[in-house]
């Protein structure tokens, strides 16, 4: 049982008086102390979300309503821009650095009353599926210490699974919020590329780069996607939001004559048993509330991982060129030759994963192996996004398993990043063409948690989560 209701109750408990802000962002504070050791959380921060709480508990005693999320605490994954401690995207690159602005999507939250308490854990610079490439520390599995919280966003998903407070923020740029949200039992939501602004949020991969909320329910999840939703002039990517919003009302949506593709490619080869079993109990209890399944076939989704680690890093390599000791956090200065300055910042700033993404991508940009692998890469994501678009005219969703395993142990896959980079073999395909995807928990018996992955057409959100709140009471 969580300490938290819902985060529309919770924010009308806070707007009525019945509970304070500062009572809420006290007790996300202490759960963070209280849960240290799963090392879930960079800073806290603290000061600042006290005298945030105490304004907008001055504002509801003299009677104003605060907003749609009135004394909500929340976490963000350190990659996005907020003031009250450093952004370091869990990077040494990036010790030092303060930002100058928030990041859209905070401003957005904290217009409605969000209280932002905590920074959380990350792989570096949002590289990996495992938080183990935080250059600080590894978060930990909340339901088992010697596994993996998934990545890259596991700090966020794990603070909310341990209940450090009602939601988080993550990045998903190849699966970064499905696969955490998979491994440690949460809601994890990847909107349609675009429909959140970056603005404020430290870039990765600009084609495929989104940021959505890690929750515990698909309503909250709804909810905080409808406050971040919607164009920004400081991101020019940025999409206008659906009419109706995205906040759910208790559903009139039914499964009945609901066309749902179950992703051939997906459901063979593999999948660890126990996930296949649980990802068909999901569809058969889904297909007995009335939904249609049929198989659906995607056929060039097996190259979409090869494809995803060429794309990828080429656009990791030009984005990662601005950390350069001039400009952001740490710099090396004990020589005056700029060069050296750059590279030696360079070299000590970024760990290992940044560092083969910058030699990959910088390969494959190369003038005599674009052709080869840039632009092959390029016509092959094309193919892709084709598919996907045929398929959505003969089904109203796609479904299928989030990863093709549970979580896995800490420092079983270190050392081998081929191995690592296939966990994400079920999610990377969804941000190559910019459709949007969540991560459900399926029914597990007393073992680590699964993801059932729900997939609709690009800006059908709102379709996509009334769906994942259907699934999610069916499969409760
Ligand atoms: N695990 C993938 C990678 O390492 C996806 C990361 C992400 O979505 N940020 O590239």
């Amino acid at each position: 049982m969580s300490q938290w209701p819902s985060i529309k109750d919770l924010a009308s408990d806070v707007n009525s008086g019945r509970v304070s802000a500062s009572e809420q962002v006290e007790k996300a504070l202490k759960t963070i102390e209280e849960k240290k050791e799963f090392n879930a959380i960079i800073a806290t921060l603290a000061d600042r979300a006290r005298q945030r709480a105490k304004t907008i508990d001055d504002r509801i005693k003299a009677g104003e309503n605060v907003g749609r999320l009135a004394g909500v605490p929340f976490i963000a994954k350190d990659n996005f821009l907020t003031f009250g401690a450093e952004t370091t995207a869990a990077s040494n690159i990036l010790k030092g650095f303060e930002a100058p602005y928030q990041a859209t999507a905070i401003e957005r939250l904290e217009a409605e009353g969000a209280i932002c308490v905590a920074k959380a854990n990350l792989d570096a610079f949002a590289h990996g599926s495992s938080t183990e490439n935080s250059d600080f520390f590894t978060t930990l599995n909340p339901h088992d210490k010697s596994k993996v919280p998934g990545g890259s966003s596991g700090g966020s998903t794990a603070s909310v699974v341990l209940d450090m407070a009602p939601f988080a923020l993550g990045t998903d740029t190849g699966g970064s919020i499905r696969l955490p949200a998979s491994f440690c039992g949460a809601v994890g939501y990847k909107p349609t590329y675009g429909l959140v602004s970056r603005s404020g949020v430290v870039a990765m991969a600009s084609s495929t780069d989104v940021i959505g909320p890690l929750t515990r329910t698909v309503a909250d999840s709804a909810l905080v996607l409808d406050i971040m939703a919607g164009t920004d002039e400081l991101d020019s990517t940025s999409i206008v939001k659906d009419k109706l919003g995205y906040e759910l009302s208790p559903t009139e949506a039914h499964l009945k004559g609901q066309k749902i593709g179950m992703i051939s490619e997906y459901m063979s080869e593999g999948l660890e048993p126990e996930v296949k079993d649980s990802i068909n109990m999901a569809i058969e209890a889904l297909k007995q509330a009335g939904a249609e399944i049929v198989d659906v076939s995607l056929p060039s989704l097996p190259l979409a991982l090869a494809v995803y680690y060429v794309i990828c890093p080429a656009e990791v390599s030009s984005n990662l060129s601005r950390y350069d000791g001039q400009r952001y956090g740490f710099s090396q200065q004990d020589t005056t030759n700029l060069d050296d300055i750059y590279k030696q910042t360079r070299s000590i700033g970024f760990g290992n994963e940044a560092k083969r993404r910058i030699m990959i991508g910088t390969y494959v940009l190369s003038s005599g192996f674009y052709d080869a692998y840039y632009k092959k890469a390029q016509i092959v994501r094309t193919k892709l996004v084709k598919e996907f678009e045929d398929a959505f005219k003969k089904v109203d969703f796609l479904i299928g398993p989030t990863a093709p395993t549970t979580a896995f142990g800490v420092g079983e896959n270190t050392a081998d990043p081929l191995k690592m980079y296939l966990t994400d073999i079920m999610t990377v395909a969804v941000n190559l063409v910019g459709v949007p995807a969540i991560s459900v928990p399926c029914p597990v018996s007393d073992n680590m948690p699964i993801g059932l992955q729900l997939i609709a057409a690009q800006h059908q959100d709102r379709k996509l989560l009334e769906i994942a709140q259907l699934a999610e009471s069916i499969l409760k």
